[in-house]
């Protein structure tokens, strides 16, 4: 079974296709990072513009690359939320343009889905398994006892993850996309700086990460008017330091408490040095297998969408020609 994956739900355009949900076949990924960065940030308009230019480009790219042509392929696949709305809507038409034309059947992704989907290009599921999620807009620990079934168990009351990672590089005028930058920084620095954690109520798997921000703002604010010295290096090593110490303690103790098989971690922040490297410490300990997709595959991708689209496909789950983009698609 081959599935052709779309996704645009922010600011890549991509298109790939996935051989039994497990095989990568082509993968291409058009990166609009160049256009957003000079405004700090992604740009609607300027993302669903660029998708609109791409999209053309970018699927025949991944088409050519697999070697196959349209009898090869089984069903379409796109990303119809959460994410831009007219990013999403690119997609979506595209999806349902290419599956009517070529006589298809069309499955709607949801995009955190595909995040943890993008697990199962590395390794098979081992269930009951216990998601990280960890991404621009997204900072969820999700159970799932079976595939295509999602048990949120945790989530943020506030900020995402990558959100506060944005936030806290552009305080220290780093360029778009600051977590990356920011996790370049931290391993220069030290935790000179004791950041406050927001564990939230004792049994409690939500997230906050508004606070840190704050105190993050507040502590560069009051050196700057005593004249304190404080290294760019040290902030961002005790920032990462707070962030780093919540995700792996909840996690570690949701693993425990739901007797997990596996963990993985999904989501652009997954690609963060020091919480791979945490993890990785942690569940050797418990000696729970833990999987962390490669880069390419943390961050916004269509192979996830595909591999994500494969079980709906198996679990004979279609969408309609009328699927619409839907902003804040919920996951379950
Ligand atoms: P969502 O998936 O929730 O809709 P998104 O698709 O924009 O949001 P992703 O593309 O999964 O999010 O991830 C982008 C986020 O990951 C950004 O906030 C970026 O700063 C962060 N990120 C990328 N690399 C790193 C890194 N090495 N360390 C920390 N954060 C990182
Ligand atoms: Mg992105
Ligand atoms: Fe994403």
């Amino acid at each position: 079974i081959n599935i052709l994956g779309i996704e645009t739900s922010c600011d890549e355009t991509a298109v790939a296709i996935v051989k039994n949900g497990r095989e990568i076949i082509s993968n291409v990924v058009a990166s609009q990072i160049e256009s957003h960065k000079r405004f700090g940030g992604v740009v609607p308009e300027i993302a669903s513009r660029h998708h609109v230019e791409q999209m053309t480009i970018v699927l025949e790219e991944a088409i050519s690359k697999s070697k196959l042509d349209w009898d090869d392929i089984d069903a379409v696949a796109v990303t119809e939320g959460p994410g831009l709305v007219g990013a999403l809507l690119v997609g979506v038409n595209s999806a349902k343009a290419l599956a009517f034309a070529k006589q298809k059947p069309l499955i709607g992704v949801h995009h955190i889905a595909g995040h943890i989907y993008a697990n199962r290009l590395v390794s098979e599921f081992q269930f009951p398994m216990l998601a990280l999620i960890v991404s621009g807009g997204h900072t969820e620990l999700v159970l799932m006892k079976e595939h295509g079934n999602y048990e949120v168990i945790g989530e943020t009351r506030d900020d995402a993850a990558g959100e506060a990672y944005d936030k806290v590089a552009r305080m220290l005028k780093l360029p778009y996309p600051g977590g990356p930058q920011i996790d370049r920084l931290a391993a220069m620095g030290e935790e000179t700086i004791d950041f406050p954690r927001a564990w939230l109520e004792d049994d409690s798997y939500d997230f906050s990460f508004s606070g840190l921000k704050s105190a993050v703002i507040n502590k560069i604010h009051n050196a700057k008017q005593r004249g304190e010295q404080l290294k760019d290096e040290d902030i961002a090593a005790s920032f990462q330091a707070s962030v780093i110490d919540v995700l792996t303690k909840k996690t570690v103790r949701a693993a425990k408490e739901f007797n997990v098989k596996q963990v993985i971690v999904a989501g652009g922040v997954a690609a963060n040095k020091a919480l791979r490297a945490e993890l990785e410490t942690q569940f050797k300990t418990l000696e729970i297998p833990l999987v962390i997709p490669p880069l390419k595959l943390c961050t916004d991708n269509a192979a996830m969408i595909a591999a994500a689209g494969a079980i709906s496909y198996e679990q004979g789950k279609r969408s309609g020609l009328d699927l619409n983009a839907n902003a804040s698609l919920v996951l379950k």
